[in-house]
């Protein structure tokens, strides 16, 4: 596939645009691009689909604040199993049409009956929702996961209609298969025509004779799945991905629902993370800070040596340049900040009491912070500016 368009040019509004604007700009191009207005054009059919698309991501609030943040990656897609975006079929598309034109339709066949005899509604079923834990190197490099999950599927004995072998499935009777029955009332006003779902079939026009012995008619059975999944590097807590047609089938028939994975940061026990940065405390004797030392720090990678110079001040800073975690979507890497802290030693024997005594009044025991050596307020500032 093509490189994706970003949703917001394609239906040619800003990020700022409202809600009304933008359901504006798709009605326009779902108008311009419709499959009866272009017939056998693929390429206005791919437009068509397109717009479709980023209108169905931009005109939900929790999808749009995911691309918004995350882009094309934030998305769904069950292809490939990684985030890639899904594309609509057509039977979506014209699904969403009843929202955005209501009685103006243009395409007033869809909704009441047209379309090869189908017209109703596609059904989707519920979503499903996991909760999935990951390490801190697992979220800085990005991982691929095998999650099993209980699902509704179709079931393949009656190939998901519910009746007996697949096969014993008449028309409703009440509506004649349309889903929908009609009433007509006189009134003040004249003729009024109303329309409402199907008591009998409730919408799905047809009806079963036998029922099918594996799912007893309800056209759908519980299966375990193992589905691989593909998490990007820098994912974070309460982050929700999805993937398209995951989810349940709805009963007798219909799109499957997603499956929408939370992503769960399990805490790492020394490294911290902030942003795309780790921070690690170190700890050294004042012995080691006055002398100099080379010591091993651990970072996500595994360890890494690091050399303290003599006269190395508390809360001194020192960065890991390219050791902490990979930007989602980016290119960027953050580094590891290792933060200096010099031990106190809390009990003392007589001997080094002894020793340190005579250390206490040497003139280079006193304290002279100088210019170079920054106060705590500084240093924060400049970490982040
Ligand atoms: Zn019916
Ligand atoms: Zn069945």
């Amino acid at each position: 596939m093509a490189q994706k368009r970003d949703y917001y040019e394609v239906l040619g509004v800003s990020k700022t645009a409202t809600e009304e604007e933008i359901k504006k700009a798709y009605r326009k191009l779902a108008i311009k691009y419709h499959p009866d207005k272009n017939p056998d054009n693929k390429e206005a059919e791919e437009k068509f689909k397109e717009a479709a698309e980023a209108y169905e991501v931009l005109s939900n609030a929790q999808k749009k604040a995911q691309y918004d943040r995350f882009g094309h990656a934030g998305m769904g897609g069950a292809a490939g199993g990684g985030f890639g975006g899904g594309s609509m079929n057509m039977e979506d598309i014209f699904s969403q049409f009843g929202d955005i034109f209501g009685d103006e339709s243009p395409f007033g066949s869809f909704f009441s009956g047209g379309r090869g005899g189908g017209g109703r509604r596609q059904r989707k079923g519920s979503d499903l929702r996991i909760k999935l834990k990951l390490n801190l190197e697992e979220i800085a490099n990005g991982v691929e996961k095998k999650i099993k999950v209980k699902r509704h599927v179709a079931c393949k004995t009656c190939s998901g209609n519910g009746s007996k072998n697949g096969t014993d499935l008449k028309t409703c009777q009440t509506c004649q298969g349309s889903g929908q029955v009609r009433r007509v009332q006189q009134t003040m006003l004249g003729q009024m025509v109303t329309s409402s779902t199907c008591p009998t079939c409730s919408g799905e026009g047809k009806s079963i004779g036998a029922k099918c012995e594996v799912c007893f008619g309800e056209g759908r059975v519980l299966e375990e799945e193992i589905i691989p999944i593909k998490i990007p590097a820098g994912v974070s807590n309460d982050m929700q991905l999805s993937m398209n047609g995951k989810g349940n089938v709805p009963p007798r028939g219909g799109v499957a629902g997603d499956l929408l994975i939370v992503i769960e940061e399990e805490p790492h026990e020394v490294l911290h993370r902030d942003g795309n940065n780790i921070i690690y405390d170190l700890y050294v004797s004042f012995v080691d800070a006055a002398l100099g030392t080379s010591v091993e720090v651990p970072t996500i990678g595994g360890k890494a040596k690091i050399n303290l110079e003599a006269g190395t001040q508390s809360g001194k800073i020192l960065r890991l340049k390219g050791k902490g975690i990979k930007e989602l979507n980016g290119y960027h890497v953050g580094d590891q900040l290792v933060h200096v802290n010099i031990w106190t030693p809390k009990q003392l024997s007589k001997e080094e009491t002894a020793i340190l005594e005579k250390l206490r009044s040497s003139e280079n025991f006193a304290p002279q912070p100088g210019k170079s050596d920054k106060g705590f307020f500084h240093k924060v500032r400049d970490m982040f500016s």
